[in-house]
């Protein structure tokens, strides 16, 4: 068992620095080949506190990257009707390659009308019902921001899932889900659990890569945790004190890994960057 100073600690700035460049010099060429840069339309509904500080995150960066961007910010008493035409405006615009519409939407928006309106091929959040199917069935396509950072996180670090046992702790359809069936592809077999899976540390346990996004502070407990394993920390949450902490209680079972992500500044800047790589994708297969 590794001692508490030896666990690695997995952080996203050098993937940062590095996919920075790379994707710096994809936009450099396909901004030649198009005419244009690749733009990213970002449709924000209301004023979410959260969310309004997340666009303009993705604005940051999309700048910082040479890529365009836009916010369409419309008031929180816009109907579904209404964000639904901009969206099929941006669909048909052919100066724009990714479309995203910021969650959480006003009450009154179904979920299952709304991952249907932004056009498969501009689908840089992977919404849409067709993005996740190719996912799952392993074709080509965008993949879904967070499970894919974490993947990338992995990669940089040396840890291959191939032929271990992971486990995903979470099922939501943009994180647990995705994150599952990409494990699986990069040949971990995987053990999902969810809010109804009785004895969680049981199966957590088991498993070389944890990966917790079950959107609970402080969750994961050492028990949880396999001595060794490697432990991926999805979740975002405030504390009483105002500090920013994960699903994992990091100074319990940092000591017990052979590696983990830290929060704030494992997975979470992650997110935005595989956000603008999709983007660029977009704007590569429309060149
Ligand atoms: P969600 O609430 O949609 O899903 C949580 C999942 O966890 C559900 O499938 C549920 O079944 C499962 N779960 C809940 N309680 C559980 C328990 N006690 N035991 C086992 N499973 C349990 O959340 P989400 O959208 O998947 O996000 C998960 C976390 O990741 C949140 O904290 C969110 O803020 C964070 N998040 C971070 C990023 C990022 O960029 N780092 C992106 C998306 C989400």
């Amino acid at each position: 068992m590794p001692s508490s100073a030896s666990f690695l600690r997995i952080t996203a700035k050098p993937v940062i620095e590095k996919l920075e460049g790379e994707t710096r010099a994809r936009v450099e060429s396909v901004t030649k080949k198009l005419g244009r840069p690749p733009k990213l339309s970002v449709i924000l509904v209301g004023n979410d506190p959260a969310s309004v500080i997340y666009t303009s995150r993705k604005g940051e960066m999309a700048v910082r990257l040479g890529m365009s961007h836009e916010t369409v910010h419309l008031p929180a008493t816009a109907t579904p009707s209404e964000v639904k035409a901009l969206t099929d405006k941006l669909n048909a615009d052919p100066g724009v390659d990714g479309i995203l519409i910021q969650r959480p939407l006003p009450k009154g928006f179904r979920e299952e009308e709304v991952v249907y309106w932004v056009d498969p091929s501009k689908d840089v959040d992977a919404f849409h019902p067709e993005t996740a199917g190719k996912l799952m069935l392993g074709l080509p396509g965008f993949h879904p921001c967070t499970p894919r950072g974490v993947m990338l996180l992995l990669e940089h670090f040396g840890i291959s899932p191939k032929g271990k046992i992971a486990c995903v702790i979470g099922r939501s359809s943009i994180v647990g889900k995705p994150m599952a069936a990409l494990l699986q592809q990069a040949d971990a077999t995987v053990i999902q659990c969810h809010s109804r899976t009785p004895n969680v540390p049981a199966l957590s346990s088991q498993a070389d890569i944890l990966v917790v996004a079950a959107g609970k502070m402080g969750i994961a407990d050492a028990s949880f945790v396999k001595p060794g394993a490697v432990v991926i920390d999805v979740g975002i949450h405030r504390n009483a004190e105002g500090k920013v902490v994960g699903d994992v209680k990091f100074d319990e079972v940092a000591p017990k890994c052979s590696a983990i992500t830290p929060v704030p500044g494992g997975v979470g800047p992650m997110t935005i960057m595989v956000l603008m790589q999709n983007t660029v994708l977009s704007a590569e297969m429309r060149a």
